[in-house]
C-alpha cells in the first residue's frame, strides 16, 4: 500500500490510498480518481517541493541541536548536583560567607535573582549563571 497526497484543481488536498504507485497511474489514466469534495477528476499526485522538504531538513537538524545541547546541560546539572551543596534561596549569603570567611568549603549552588548576581560579581565574589534545565521535561 502507499499513500499519495492529492491535490484537486478545486484546491483541496487529501490522502488517499492505492496499492502501489502503478494502479494509481491506471485510476488517473481512466479517470477513477475523483475528488472527495467536488468529485472532479482533475485530481494531482502532490510533490512535496525540494525546497520545502529541504527546510524540514534544516528544522529537523536544528531540533536535533537543541536536544543535544540539553543533554549536555542535563549532564552538567547532574555533575553539579553531585559535587556541590544545594544552598538554595540562601545562595548569595552563603557565596558571601565562603567567600569572605575563607572557608574552605565544597563548591555551592542555588538561587540568585539577577540583582542579587550582579551584587556578587561587583564584590568580587566569583558567580556562574547556567541554565538550568529540567530534568523530565522532554
Ligand atoms: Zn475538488
Amino acid at each position: 500500500m502507499i499513500k499519495y497526497n492529492l491535490t484537486c484543481k478545486c484546491g483541496q488536498v487529501f490522502e488517499s490510498w492505492f496499492s502501489s504507485s502503478h494502479e494509481f497511474e491506471k485510476l488517473t489514466r481512466k479517470k477513477l480518481i475523483t475528488c472527495l469534495y467536488c468529485n472532479s477528476t482533475s485530481v494531482k499526485k502532490s510533490i512535496m517541493s525540494p525546497n520545502l522538504s529541504n527546510k524540514i531538513k534544516k528544522i529537523h537538524k536544528i531540533n536535533k541541536r537543541v536536544k543535544d545541547i540539553k543533554h549536555k546541560l542535563i549532564e552538567f546539572r547532574n555533575f553539579i548536583e553531585k559535587n556541590c551543596k544545594d544552598v538554595g534561596d540562601r545562595f548569595p549569603e552563603e557565596a558571601r560567607s565562603i567567600h569572605y570567611d575563607k572557608k574552605n568549603s565544597k563548591g555551592i549552588y542555588g538561587k540568585a535573582t539577577p540583582e542579587e548576581t550582579a551584587e556578587l560579581i561587583e564584590e568580587g565574589i566569583e558567580v556562574s549563571n547556567i541554565p538550568w534545565v529540567d530534568k523530565f521535561e522532554n
